[in-house]
């Protein structure tokens, strides 16, 4: 959800009452109550006055959604930001099909770690890349952590680290995260010049960022 779409009701309902009032439910649905007769553009007035105090709620919801999972049936979890209904199946592979994802019963916790770690290995070299091949960007390697505080890092030698975690965000997030990274070969700190370069091969970064600072609890799932 983009900061504007946080002030978007999910459903504005009219009925007899005199005055407007907005509620946000524990998912983040936001609604608007307001009197039959009331004029569209008093209605967005009124948002617009409370915009500080629902965008702040309706990130609070969001972010609460996403808790650690339990590995339980039907449960959801992202993977390249696409939402996956969990299974749970006596097997020794995860599987993907369609909108479900099937896990192994026992120790499925390592099983999913292990397969977010899997397509890490197999996408993140090819992003890597694909930015070094266009941007000139040198790097020493590549490691796929556990970190559970960032996304990523680069070292002192240009060595790249992402956290297996990052499978969950949507492509382009994933690419803006790899594009920061391969930055710091050349920046090593958050200065002008950073943003700076970033912005010269990503122009929209700043949808990326929005979004991972949305979804930020989002890395405390598995
Ligand atoms: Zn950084």
């Amino acid at each position: 959800m983009t900061e504007k779409n946080l002030l978007t009701p999910t459903q504005i309902v009219r009925s007899k009452r005199r005055t407007i009032s907005l509620t946000i439910d524990r998912d983040g649905a936001f609604v608007v109550r307001a009197p039959i007769n009331a004029k569209d553009v008093d209605i967005y007035d009124f948002i617009n006055k409370k915009s500080k105090w629902i965008k702040a709620k309706r990130l609070a919801a969001i972010n609460s959604a996403y808790k650690p999972l339990k590995f339980k049936d039907g449960e959801k979890v992202l993977i390249l930001g696409k939402e996956y209904e969990i299974v749970l199946i006596d097997a020794k592979k995860v599987k993907v099909v369609d909108n479900q994802i099937f896990i192994p019963l026992n120790n499925s916790e390592t099983y999913l770690k292990n397969y977010f770690v899997g397509l890490c290995k197999k996408l993140l070299p090819k992003r890597v890349e694909r930015f070094c091949a266009a941007y000139g960007y040198k790097y020493k390697g590549i490691s796929i952590t556990s970190a559970t505080t960032r996304w990523g890092s680069c070292s002192y030698n240009n060595h790249l680290n992402f956290t297996y975690k990052l499978i969950m965000c949507p492509r382009d997030v994933i690419d803006y995260l790899v594009v920061h990274e391969l930055t710091h070969t050349k920046v090593k700190n958050h200065s002008a010049k950073f943003w700076q370069k970033v912005e010269e091969v990503l122009p929209n970064y700043k949808l990326q960022e929005k979004w991972l600072k949305e979804n930020r609890k989002i890395i405390d799932v598995i």
